[in-house]
């Protein structure tokens, strides 16, 4: 299938085949042979997964999206592709994404854009496009994202997937190339509830080598909650579901909120509350977003100095200084909004500005905290739109980066306040998909699959 349609769609990076034939070989030996070894296999043995190119492989390319790492090999594996490899989960390649994953259509990919497969011509959305892509098209059942402020939910949406940001801390960053570390998050993209779930349970729990990662006692009832057997449930009966006000109407199109409201309709018919949630901080959520993100960025990317990983670039004429490789290093190296990025963020964090632009955005932050913690005091999961759009037109936003942000309005607030969302299929506008969104409070992870299971 990579085959057939990707020289078309474009969501894969680097295609594994011969690896990834030879896990599924080895599945099937083992199936084969029964015995106890056959019993224990995962569930999930021999089903094949993509990775998002942020994501660090041995023994395949990681590039970030960026002529940075442009041949990069990274010395070792991310915490979530050991455990893929550990349930036999043939890896099928890399995929697509903006460069160091900062955008919402995968245009700012170095390596050229990814297209959506239900208009060629629209993007897949981003940073994780070419996952959500790589799914929509049938290359691969299931993938790996990354979620900073909506790259796992938003494609999920444009692309008629599913995707889950898990709750902060849920599961390992270690082998994440960092963009943001406060609000960071590897999750599942698939095409059901159900395995976005049993993924979710593969790559969930504590790694020693993430020191922000949860551990199980933190947990409610001291235990992770088994993912799959919510998103099963299939009933909303009891559930109080909060529509957050300030994450519909104006800016949202019309034919988004029209299946919003059909959402809401079935979810009722399913035996569920619905009720209204305010948020007021809401409004200066992405302005605070758009100050953190950059401001962790701009520390994270100081790594790419030319000396430590991938491309290095020397001046042809002049003294060989270490600021000036470094400076034509990064000038080569690294694209428009990267550089947008770290201008912004190395000039919000700048002594006698640093108050005003970072220390507000962290105020933004707790508010933003403050008005989840009321709304999951009336309601037990929260509902909105996933994305104010549909996928749009590809090069219509890439020269305007605000029109570009806005399409995370309702995805970044989960991220500052390091709570678990889902996006699912909720029909289509113009034949295109429309994702819903549910948010569930920190480790209730549970719940939004029991929210999407319903409707799905
Ligand atoms: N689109 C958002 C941004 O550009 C979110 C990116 C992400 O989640 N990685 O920052």
């Amino acid at each position: 299938r990579i085959a057939a349609v990707d020289d078309t769609i474009h969501a894969f990076l680097h295609v594994a085949a011969d690896e990834a034939l030879e896990t599924a070989a080895s599945v099937d030996a083992l199936r084969a042979a029964g015995g106890a070894e056959a019993e224990s296999l995962h569930p999930l043995a021999g089903v094949p997964i993509a990775i998002k190119d942020l994501i660090v492989t041995k023994g395949q390319p990681t590039t970030a999206g960026s002529k940075m790492l442009k041949g990069w090999m990274s010395p070792y594996d991310a915490t979530v592709v050991e455990k893929v490899r550990a349930a036999r989960m043939p890896i099928l390649g890399k995929t697509n994404l903006d460069e160091f994953a900062m955008g919402s259509s995968t245009e700012h990919s170095a390596y050229g854009p990814t297209r959506n497969p239900w208009d060629i011509t629209r993007i897949p959305g981003g940073s994780g496009g070419g996952s959500a892509a790589a799914v929509a098209a049938f290359e691969a059942p299931l993938a790996l994202g990354t979620d900073t402020g909506g790259s796992i939910r938003q494609p999920g949406a444009v692309t008629g997937t599913v995707g889950t940001k898990p709750t902060y801390g849920g599961v390992s960053r270690y082998g994440a190339i960092a963009m943001a570390s406060s609000l960071d998050q590897i999750g599942p993209v698939a095409r059901t509830v159900e395995d976005a779930a049993l993924l979710h349970e593969v790559i969930a729990g504590y790694d020693k080598k993430d020191s922000t990662s949860l551990s199980e006692t933190e947990y409610p009832e001291g235990k992770i909650p088994t993912f799959s057997s919510a998103a099963s449930t299939k009933t909303a009966a009891g559930l109080r579901i909060g529509v957050i006000k300030q994450l519909q109407g104006e800016g949202y199109q019309s034919g988004v909120l029209a299946r919003f409201h059909e959402a809401l309709d079935q979810l009722r018919q399913a035996g569920a509350e619905i009720v209204e949630v305010d948020c007021p901080s809401f409004d200066y959520a992405l302005g605070a977003y758009y100050l953190i993100m950059p401001s962790e960025a701009s520390s994270n990317l100081a790594r790419y100095d030319g000396v430590r990983y991938g491309t290095r670039v020397v001046p042809e004429e002049g003294p060989l200084t270490i600021e000036r490789v470094m400076g034509a290093t990064r000038a080569a190296g690294f694209g428009e909004e990267v550089k947008r990025r770290i201008i912004l963020g190395t000039y919000a964090l700048s002594a006698g500005y640093y108050d005003a632009y970072y220390g507000s955005a962290q105020k933004i932050r707790t508010l933003i905290q403050q008005d989840f913690d009321a709304a999951f005091e009336q309601a037990d999961v929260l509902i909105s739109p996933t994305s104010p759009t549909v996928a749009f037109p590809l090069w219509e936003k890439l020269d305007d980066p605000l029109a570009m942000y806005l399409n995370d309005i309702a995805t970044i607030p989960a991220n500052l306040a390091g709570i678990p969302g889902i996006s699912v299929p909720g029909g289509l506008s113009e034949g295109l998909p429309v994702g819903i969104q549910f948010l569930a409070p920190a480790k209730e992870d549970a719940r939004v699959y029991h929210a999407a299971g319903a409707l799905e």
